[in-house]
């Protein structure tokens, strides 16, 4: 039984290829610079070399059409047949309030799905496009959409609702949904795992710090609260977006720079954040070189993020009535040693801090606390297309 993962952007498609009887990666890659001059496929065959194909790819089916082709190529293809692949599995940016688990792909879905597209203009179109391209190239192939959205479902009223008047809920769905809810759950059962208990007996804090950047309070295996809002564009600090500020700056910012809301929502949404602070990158090995060389402004930037995930840390904390690990994942979670460190100096309170030698690690799951931590401190690599992989099989398995 083998799953394709997809990934699709605006402008690009990543997709892996899993066998699910073992769970193992047989292919990856990515379609990048769809419909933009300079289009290319990189492919990744497990155990065999990289392959760089440079084509037009004008739209989503092409590269979809040449991720097939890819995989079934003579050479560098690990598939006999596209026949060989049973479902395919999409990465859903926003399911609203429709969908808390991930869902078999129906006319009805399809349409949930463009009810949402409202709300997240910039990230559903893309996944409906994709899916619609599965569909015309793999017609029967059951897929099914999981959902950034889904795992923060749990969430209570008093932790979603915003303090606005009631109808802006009721009428036009303005409340927090979070998102990276994949990587969340994924990072969270893994933390237990590694801990040797039940996830039903943890409270953890699940710290997802990449470009964009959500932290959520699973407790007893559910989200109970997230930082990420509405849209992705609330809560942290993030590579380039601003995260929450005084919502009274966007009527003032507006009106000092004469801007149009499409503009504001640019200028959160791009250039802002490290970048925006710092003025130099929003790579956070960017920002911590210039840092080193004694840029003020990068140093400042590292720790207005440091700063801000330690505090979404500390109120989760409080929402939980209390923590047992705390879990850093994605680009900056994974590999950042120095931004590690930077976010849990402070916590001794809890009875906890880092091991600066258990620290040393990159993209590695490893507890790096020190020894007899009352909470403990882990890296665990996310990985979202597994988990898309499971709920697309466990789908497919109550169909046939
Ligand atoms: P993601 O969105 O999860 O792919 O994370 C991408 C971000 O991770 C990059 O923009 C970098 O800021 C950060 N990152 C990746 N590798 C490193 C590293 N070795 N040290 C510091 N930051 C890193």
């Amino acid at each position: 039984m083998k799953v394709l993962v997809v990934n699709c952007g605006s402008s690009s498609i990543k997709y892996q290829l899993i066998d699910m009887t073992n769970e193992n990666l047989l292919a990856k890659g990515l379609v990048e610079r769809i419909g933009i001059e300079g289009s290319v496929l990189t492919h990744q065959p497990a155990n065999k070399d990289k392959v760089v194909i440079k084509a037009d790819i004008d739209n989503h089916k092409t590269g979809i059409q040449m991720v097939l082709k890819a995989l079934t190529d003579i050479d560098h293809g690990v598939l006999s047949s596209m026949k060989e692949i049973s479902a395919i599995g999409h990465r859903v940016v926003h399911g609203g309030e429709k969908f808390a688990d991930s869902v078999l792909i129906t006319p009805e879905v399809m349409q949930a799905l463009q009810d949402c597209v409202e709300m997240a203009p910039l990230h559903n179109p893309p996944n409906i496009i994709g899916i619609n391209a599965c569909e015309e190239l793999m017609p029967g192939v059951p897929q099914v959409g999981v959902f950034d959205t889904a795992f923060h479902q749990t969430m209570p009223k008093h932790a979603f609702l915003y303090g606005l008047p009631y109808d802006a809920y009721t009428k036009y769905g303005v409340r927090r949904y979070g998102f990276h809810g994949t990587s969340h759950k994924y990072v969270s059962q893994r933390t237990a795992e590694l801990m040797k208990q039940d996830i039903n007996n943890l409270r953890i804090v699940t710290c997802h710090l990449g470009n964009g950047a959500s932290l959520a309070a699973v407790k007893f295996g559910k989200s109970i609260d997230t930082s990420m809002g509405f849209t992705p564009l609330e809560g942290l600090v993030m590579g380039t977006r601003s995260g929450e500020v005084d919502p009274a700056v966007i009527p003032y910012l507006m009106k000092k720079l004469d801007l149009t809301a499409d503009q504001i929502d640019t200028y959160l949404n791009k250039k802002s954040g490290v970048l925006g602070i710092s003025g130099v990158s929003s790579d956070f090995r960017d920002i911590e070189a210039a840092a080193t060389e004694g840029n003020e402004l990068c140093q400042l930037a590292l720790d207005v993020f440091a700063y801000r995930v330690r505090k979404f840390i500390g109120s989760y904390i409080a929402a939980m009535g209390g923590v047992d690990a705390i879990v850093f994942t994605a680009g900056v979670g994974e590999n950042d040693i120095y931004m590690r460190g930077s976010i849990c100096s402070g916590l001794e309170f809890l009875g906890t801090s880092i091991d600066p030698e258990k620290n040393n690690v990159r993209g590695k799951e490893q507890e790096i606390s020190v020894d007899g931590a009352k909470v403990k401190i882990f890296v665990v690599p996310t990985n979202e297309e597994l988990v898309i992989a499971r709920d697309t099989n466990k789908i497919y398995a109550s169909l046939v």
